[in-house]
């Protein structure tokens, strides 16, 4: 029988006792749930979300959605990989996608640019072949984290999961409390009423702010970090059939006629680190420092983002950007599952939650 959702604060909410509640009803949390509705469809189950499903905000819907096979953990990528082919559309799943690496060297399957420039003609003022002489292609696919976040969330309510939307989770001593959220008349957001419910677990599934939940509730210190992260945008003349690219630290994802570029993060930023705007010829921009210097390093080999093809915004709000987990404090981490306390589990995605992130999830 499906499970109940509250959306709004109209809705009554009955205080019970839950065999376990899940806190982020990001691609984690739903993956976890829809792991446990599957697993263990006799214990009781409420994913908790602040926002709406998918939410607006978070990691998971600025993510780049691209699997391709990893070099190691390949059996939790399967996972990843068997779920994505299950969901297929719901998931906005596109198996045989190229990604193309770009190097300056030959590796045993590289093959010269210019033949890709030939194949994909409109990549011609993207890369230029003098600095990138050699790819190395290989076959990934490309979804919709925030599809994939609803599917997993949908499919999990109709297992029997509840799903509370727009309600804010703390954990408290033995359970967790919800304050459920509504809008006034002057868009502010505010507490319309507060329950508590037991749990026998928690699972803390609340992406770049779980960590420091976790350190504030249970006074448990963490190695875990966060970084802002920007997603701006390549306008290219891309068709259906053009591949992703991959140059060090940054991916470009073919979306909507162009590219969406991801920039990996660096490093952790620190505790109480506000992102800074940077400047381009002593003009502010929307990105930030950090992600300025990676475009800057390939403004050569990828012309394309040294011309006003790049967007580079005025203010940060006009770039996408994000806090994003970063397991064990770095970049590049897979996901991780980690027990805090006998009743309280800690789920992170980070940046290889595209990979490996529903392998990690049902691994609850
Ligand atoms: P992940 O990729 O790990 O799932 P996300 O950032 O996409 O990471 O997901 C975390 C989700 O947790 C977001 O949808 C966010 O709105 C939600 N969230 C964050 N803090 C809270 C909170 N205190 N209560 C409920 N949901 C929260």
């Amino acid at each position: 029988m499906s499970g109940a959702v509250w959306a709004h604060v109209g809705q009554p909410f009955e205080e019970r006792a839950f065999d376990t509640v899940i806190l982020g009803a990001g691609r984690m949390g739903t993956a976890a749930a829809d792991w446990l509705r599957r697993t263990r469809p006799e214990q009781s189950l409420l994913l908790v979300e602040e926002g709406g499903l998918p939410n607006e905000e978070g990691a998971t819907l600025l993510a780049a959605g691209l699997w391709e096979a990893p070099a190691q953990a390949t059996d939790l990528a399967q996972r990843t990989l068997d779920c994505l082919e299950e969901l297929g559309e719901r998931a906005g799943w596109q198996p045989g996608v190229p990604l193309l690496t770009l190097e300056t060297v030959p590796g045993p399957q590289s093959f010269p640019t210019a033949e890709a420039l030939e194949r994909w003609p409109e990549l011609r003022g993207v890369i230029d072949p003098a600095l990138w002489p050699w790819v190395r292609a290989q076959e990934a696919g490309l979804y919709r984290p925030g599809a994939l976040a609803l599917a997993l969330g949908q499919r999990a309510v109709q297992a029997g999961a509840g799903l509370m939307l727009n309600t804010r989770a703390a954990l408290v001593p033995g359970g967790v409390q919800l304050s459920r959220l509504t809008v006034t008349n002057t868009h502010e957001v505010v507490v319309h009423e507060v329950h508590q419910v037991q749990a026998g677990q928690v699972i803390v599934a609340l992406g770049a702010s779980g960590p420091q939940h976790a350190e504030e509730s249970l006074g448990l210190h963490t190695r875990h970090g966060r970084a802002y992260v920007q997603r701006p945008r390549l306008n290219a003349p891309l068709t259906e059939q053009s591949p992703a690219l991959r140059v060090p630290g940054l991916l470009l994802r073919p979306q909507s006629g162009g590219y969406t570029l991801y920039p990996a993060p660096r490093a952790a930023d620190p505790h109480g680190y506000v992102p800074v705007p940077g400047r381009l010829s002593g003009v502010p921009v929307g990105l930030r420092r950090e992600v300025l210097e990676t475009l800057l390093t390939h403004m050569e080999g990828l012309p394309a983002l040294a011309s006003s093809a790049l967007e580079v915004g005025r203010s940060l709000s006009d770039v996408p950007g994000t806090w994003v987990a970063l397991p064990s404090g770095q970049p590049g981490h897979p996901p991780v599952l980690e027990r805090l306390s006998p009743s309280v589990s800690l789920l992170l995605g980070g940046e290889q939650a595209d990979v490996l992130g529903v392998g990690v999830a049902q691994q609850l």
